[in-house]
């Protein structure tokens, strides 16, 4: 910390307190060069628990890596920045509340996949397509699969009127469904 008129990093603390929120420090510092005083905020870091990655390796927790994850899972679904941020907010809070001073990548993933699964159902099958090494392949494949087969029954029922017939040919060829080009 440079003094701000003579340039010295020689100074001492004369008073700290916190901040009205509690999430700053603010601190009277004088210069032991000049004499001069002058005032610092130093923002309290919340302390999120370092990430384990799968060979070893530790690294800091990373909010902006999630959220952009979140943010590409999102794209054109009806959830808007602002839930995005809070979804954030609320993994890091459940990781914070662990009380962890490491955790594996996969709890991450995990609180991750959770959150999302809550907030958007078509969100959560793309994150988990690309986030799959998070989690052990079985358990992503047979989420997936009752993703896909609640939608199916419920896709069923409403069809089980009009069309069972249609339906059955759309479950036996689902590429069909996603590229309508032969229509
Ligand atoms: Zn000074």
């Amino acid at each position: 910390m440079r003094c701000p008129y003579c340039t010295s990093i020689d100074n001492k603390v004369v008073d700290s307190r916190l901040g009205k929120e509690g999430e700053s420090i603010r601190r009277r510092r004088e210069c032991l060069k000049c004499e001069g005083r002058f005032t610092t905020y130093e923002r309290v870091e919340e302390v999120l628990p370092s990430v384990i990655k799968k060979d070893g390796r530790r690294e800091a927790f990373d909010r902006m890596k999630i959220l952009h994850g979140l943010t590409k899972a999102c794209e054109k679904r009806p959830i808007s920045m602002e839930m995005l941020e809070r979804t954030v907010e609320g993994i890091e809070k459940s990781l914070q509340e662990k009380g962890l001073k490491e955790i594996p990548s996969t709890v991450v993933g995990e609180e991750v996949m959770d959150r999302l699964h809550k907030l958007d159902e078509v969100a959560y099958v793309r994150f988990a397509s690309v986030y799959r090494s998070f989690r052990d392949i079985n358990e992503f494949m047979s989420e997936l699969k009752d993703i896909l087969s609640n939608k199916e029954l419920k896709a069923v029922k409403e069809a089980a009127v009009d069309k069972p017939q249609k339906q059955e040919e759309k479950n036996q060829k689902p590429e069909k469904l996603v590229l309508p080009l032969d229509s």
